[in-house]
């Protein structure tokens, strides 16, 4: 039989104050105090190492424990550990050393049972009571918590990559923009025209060259050379060059300013000799020559025929004239107008005042035909 140990009362052998009492044993004997529990690892004992120390001969040294813990739910356990010699009781049954049982709210724990050696008022007993139970309230709030700042924080670092992203993006579009104004320009200095430093309409591109021209422009200019205004080759071909004419479109369409005035556009158009994908420079040049030797040709025997007319009339005036050209009158000096009109029309500018009759007379001594041949033939002699 053990010895009673007259200091029953438990001491609180808890170091950490501020941890939160979150279970009680309230004591069922007037003896023993009630007791806080703030370990989530409470140890009960004879000896002074236990967080709570009941000097009782009977108890053993670490008589039981109290342990809180998860289960894999996040739910909250706790179990009582018979760590004794004599053993401790769960509900009025033995635990036996080395095992444990689950801990409810309310339950019992005895750690000296009325029987043998201990009387009803040796018992050391008491009611366990949970005061919180971290499974329903700070513990799965506080995994709330975590999982939301943990959401959080993933919205945060969502935020920062999108944002990075945009920024990414946006330096990447003005790089770009940049890119393309800079081609635009550099596009533009090729759409000018080397002969009217303007943007080119209807552009053809010589061959073998590739310089390009306004298709008027060169067009004028192969009026008087036959190589590149830009670098003095020799042209071969002429390219109608559609795929800078549909790029210039649209710059045009982008940049209406630089656009020309309808009467601008139709003198180049009316110039432009390169209707044909294709022309061959010598082809075109002889056809031209071809034509222009035509129409010289056509003019040469109009003014033989109005020269032989015109002869005709005179001789035949001439046989009505007096023969001797002696004989004055308004009405032959009337006569003569007409030859005079004629004259004219061939280039002479300022136009011969109609003779008075004081000047009727020495005109008359110089004889009308030889005088109208001289003039008629002078232009003809200098083609
Ligand atoms: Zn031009
Ligand atoms: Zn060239």
């Amino acid at each position: 039989m053990a010895d009673k140990n007259n200091n029953q009362s438990p001491q609180n052998c808890q170091s950490n104050e501020e941890d939160e009492v979150w279970a009680k044993m309230n004591s069922l004997t007037k003896k023993i105090k009630n007791v806080e529990i703030r370990h989530t690892h409470f140890t009960i004992g004879r000896a002074s190492g236990n967080l709570i120390q009941i000097k009782d001969i009977r108890l053993s040294g670490r008589h039981c424990i109290i342990n809180r813990m998860l289960d894999e739910n996040g739910k909250m356990i706790v179990c009582l550990e018979d760590a004794s010699t004599n053993g401790t009781y769960h509900n009025g049954s033995l635990i036996g050393k080395g095992s444990t049982r689950e801990l409810k709210n309310g339950d019992e724990i005895f750690l000296l049972k009325e029987g043998e050696g201990v009387s009803t008022e040796d018992e050391i007993g008491f009611i366990f009571v949970v005061l919180k139970d971290f499974s329903k309230a700070e513990q799965p709030n506080s995994q709330d918590k975590a999982n939301d700042q943990e959401k959080l924080e993933k919205e945060i670092e969502k935020s920062r990559l999108e944002i990075n992203q945009s920024k990414e993006e946006l330096e990447k579009k003005a790089q770009e923009e940049q890119k393309i104004r800079k081609q635009i320009s550099q596009m533009a200095d090729q759409f000018d025209c080397g002969i009217c430093y303007m943007t080119m309409h209807q552009a053809v591109s010589l061959m073998p060259c590739l310089h390009t021209f306004c298709g008027g422009c060169f067009s004028d200019w192969l009026n008087r050379q036959k190589d590149c205004p830009s670098c003095r080759e020799n042209v071969v071909e002429v390219k109608k060059h559609s795929l800078i004419n549909c790029l210039i479109e649209n710059y045009l369409n982008i940049n209406p300013q630089l656009k020309r005035s309808e009467e601008e556009i139709k003198h180049l158009e009316s110039l432009n000799m390169f209707k044909n994908d294709i022309v061959n420079i010598d082809k075109l040049l002889e056809e031209q020559q071809k034509q222009k030797n035509a129409k010289l040709q056509a003019q040469q025997q109009q003014e033989q025929q109005n020269k032989d007319i015109k002869m005709k009339d005179e001789s035949e005036n001439n046989d009505q004239e007096d023969p001797d050209g002696l004989i004055s009158s308004e009405d032959s000096a009337e006569e003569e107008l007409p030859q005079k009109r004629v004259m004219n029309k061939r280039g002479v500018k300022t136009p011969i005042p109609k003779p008075t009759k004081k000047q009727q007379k020495p005109i008359r001594k110089i004889p009308v035909t030889i005088q109208n041949k001289k003039k008629a033939v002078a232009p003809a002699k200098k083609r």
